[in-house]
């Protein structure tokens, strides 16, 4: 039997407006916008890891924050279970928050310093009122430490953040993630500021919950060896869209978009005799304000063409379960 689908977004976009001065204004008119998301489409099964991987500032973290209606979005819809949860009120939302949580890349910043591990891992519980008695609150928060091995429990559970290490940080995010058994969670760089001795540790545990609690994970990512480790299905995203996606084995070993190539080509090969064609990108990613017409890659792509610079390519198949969006596949 197939897997349901969890999360589905069509067309997703999310531009900020920029705030400009008066001066600015008697100018020109004209309204300006970060393109953060502009037109990104995938969906996400229960036990399926989704990946969108990119440069810093490529718009992953704010299509994390727009599914979870943390912002708002500017165009497209937004799919939870079938549910079409783009223009829902908040009264209206509650339900589907319980079951989409998000854990946040910096473990020292994420976590309230003065609230305790207990009022930490609990508090989804609190707000939306999922206990009957402060027992059964007391014996869910234990049950979610030793979920994620914080054992025994009752040695963390009134511990403050500053007395924990990052990875027991980490498994607190995770803890409290977990504790309302979400169908949903968007893990935004989960392991980039651990050590690396502990981000298998972490990643396994993130594989264990997505098999036991039939968890749909969006994982984010600059790191495409950490990608490869957990994910079933990738997105590459540049400057607000998805460039390349498909099967991760597929992607990561035959990309065939000239920005995966670049990407892949800048990971060190763990064997010095082992050679690899290095893809050198020109400059840096563009203003998401202004983004180049055509192929949005074009002025640092080393086989850009006229077409580029003026029609945007379609994303096409360019095998099984492998789609790119590039004028040399067309
Ligand atoms: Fe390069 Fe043109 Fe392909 Fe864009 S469409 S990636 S500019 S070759």
């Amino acid at each position: 039997m197939e897997n349901k689908t969890v999360i589905k977004v069509e067309n997703l976009r999310k531009w900020f407006p920029i705030r400009r001065s008066f001066f600015a204004t008697l100018f020109s008119k004209e309204e300006l916008y970060v393109k953060a998301v502009d037109g990104v489409d995938f969906e996400i099964k229960e036990r399926e890891v989704f990946c969108l991987a990119g440069e810093s500032g490529c718009g992953k973290t704010t299509t994390a924050r727009t599914i979870l209606r943390l912002v708002e979005p500017t165009d497209g819809k937004i799919y939870f279970d079938g549910d079409d949860i783009t223009h829902l009120k908040t009264k209206e939302l509650k339900p589907y928050r319980i079951k989409m949580q998000i854990i946040f890349q910096d473990p020292y910043e994420s976590l309230n310093p003065r609230l305790s591990v207990f009022d930490i891992v609990s508090e989804p519980l609190q707000v939306n009122k999922l206990y009957e008695s402060q027992r059964e609150l007391k014996e869910k928060v234990a049950t979610a430490l030793e979920e994620v091995e914080l054992i025994p429990p009752e040695r963390f559970m009134y511990r403050f953040p500053h007395e924990l290490s990052g990875g027991q940080r980490q498994r607190v995010a995770i803890a409290r993630a977990i504790i309302t058994r979400p169908r949903f969670i968007a893990a935004d760089e989960p392991v980039s500021m651990l050590d690396v001795s502990i981000r298998a540790e972490i990643l396994e545990l993130m594989d264990r919950f997505k098999r036991e609690f039939n968890i749909a994970y969006l994982y984010i990512t600059h790191d495409l060896s950490t990608a490869r480790y957990v994910s079933d299905r990738i997105g590459i995203m540049y400057l607000g869209k998805i460039v390349e996606t498909g099967n991760i084995d597929k992607v990561l070993d035959d990309p065939q978009h000239p920005y995966t190539q670049a990407l892949i080509s800048a990971i060190p090969v763990p064997d010095p005799t082992m050679k690899r064609k290095r893809v050198i990108l020109r400059g840096e990613p563009p203003n998401p304000i202004y983004p180049p017409p055509g192929c949005r890659f074009h002025p640092r792509c080393p086989y850009a063409k006229d077409v580029c610079k003026e029609k945007e390519p379609e994303m096409v198949k360019v095998g099984e379960e492998h789609y790119a969006a590039c004028w040399l596949l067309s």
